[in-house]
């Protein structure tokens, strides 16, 4: 059984390292019957415009019940749905329209560890936010033009110009980009492979990088009047105690939430990311991240949040959203068929 949250917080685009386009992204949202989505691409925001573009003319269409409006069908990985509890596939037109919630995700570096800092209901023209990213891309462009010289040493064709062909004009190329390309040559049997080989720290085609403090990105968040979520926590390869150690950290840089749900996470480590939330006062967030087809990922799949959480949309800078502390979560539950036991 999968269970489908109609909020989502993070996922990519073709802005960075994602598969699909920003209208793509939107067009599957609608498919698998989110409310909520952020776009949250790897320290730009030069995917939300079009997302937000995109759904305000399917919101239009939806309102119209005009026949090209996007289905609700639950889209997963081509699987046939086998049943749908809730007869939920039957919502009104007013009940699926689509809100987009500008979004970023920045990479920082603390103590040796790259970590992840997503930023949400943040202003995109906002000058100081804009100023950083134009320094992070300017970091990533070096690194990722570092990245293409040593793959093409290893003997792949044209690796940062295929990258950039395949991403939207003036994407952030990341090691995302890359592994996928190493996989499309038929050098690794898939993403992860790609990294172990190529990619990962000590690899032939890793180069060392210094994203910059925690503090910097908080900040920029905050000036553009978003919140700073703490992203996938349990993806860190660091202790329990290193982890209390980076979370009060960020509090003290003005950071205030943290991702509790995401997909492929086991039980016991949301469990343990509530009990943090609640430990250190944080608001619990929830995102897929997802870049690609896939079996594991999917828009808004298994994002369910533990019962009584204080959640990122209850925040403040939320409301200019629609978004408040009143809104639940709404959860159904779908069974594909048996073939694919990945769910
Ligand atoms: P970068 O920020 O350029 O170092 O690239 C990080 C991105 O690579 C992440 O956001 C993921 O999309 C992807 N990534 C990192 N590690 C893995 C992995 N083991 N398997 C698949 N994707 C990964
Ligand atoms: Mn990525
Ligand atoms: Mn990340
Ligand atoms: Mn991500």
């Amino acid at each position: 059984m999968t269970i489908l949250s109609n909020f989502d917080f993070h996922c990519h685009t073709k802005a960075s390292d994602g598969g699909f386009t920003p209208s793509e992204i939107v067009e599957r949202a609608y498919q698998r019957g989110l409310n909520y989505l952020a776009i949250t691409d790897h320290d730009l925001v030069a995917g939300v415009a079009e997302a937000m573009a995109t759904a305000a003319h399917y919101n239009e269409l939806l309102a119209q019940g005009s026949e090209q409006a996007p289905e609700e069908n639950y889209v997963y990985a081509n699987a046939q749905i086998n049943k749908v509890e809730n007869g939920i596939l039957e919502r009104s037109a007013q009940e699926r329209l689509l809100t987009i919630i500008p979004g970023i995700e920045f990479s920082t570096t603390w103590r040796n560890e790259q970590i992840h800092i997503v930023g949400l209901f943040i202003d995109i023209e906002n000058k100081e936010l804009n100023e950083l990213t134009a320094h992070k891309k300017e970091l990533r462009l070096a690194r990722a033009i570092a990245m293409g010289r040593k793959l093409e040493a290893l003997g792949f064709e044209r690796p940062y110009e295929r990258c950039v062909e395949q991403a939207q004009a003036g994407a952030n190329i990341t090691r995302g980009n890359y592994a996928r390309l190493i996989y499309q040559d038929g050098k690794a049997n898939s993403i992860d492979e790609a990294f172990h080989k190529y990619l990962r720290r000590g690899q032939k085609a890793y180069v060392p990088n210094d994203w910059g403090p925690i503090s910097e990105v908080v900040a920029a968040i905050k000036s553009a009047g978003g919140i700073a979520v703490l992203a996938h926590p349990r993806r860190y390869k660091i202790s329990n105690f290193r982890l209390r150690t980076l979370i009060e950290e960020f509090i003290s840089c003005g950071g205030e939430a943290m991702e509790v749900a995401s997909c492929q996470q086991k039980p016991n480590d949301k469990l343990y990311l509530a009990e943090l939330c609640q430990r250190y006062n944080l608001l619990a967030s929830l995102g897929s991240d997802f870049h690609n087809e896939g079996l594991f990922r999917n828009l808004g799949q298994n994002l369910d949040l533990p019962e009584n959480l204080p959640v990122v949309w209850s925040a403040p800078c939320a409301q200019r959203f629609g978004l408040n502390q009143d809104i639940k979560q709404r959860l159904i539950h779908i069974t594909y068929q048996k073939s694919l036991s990945a769910e």
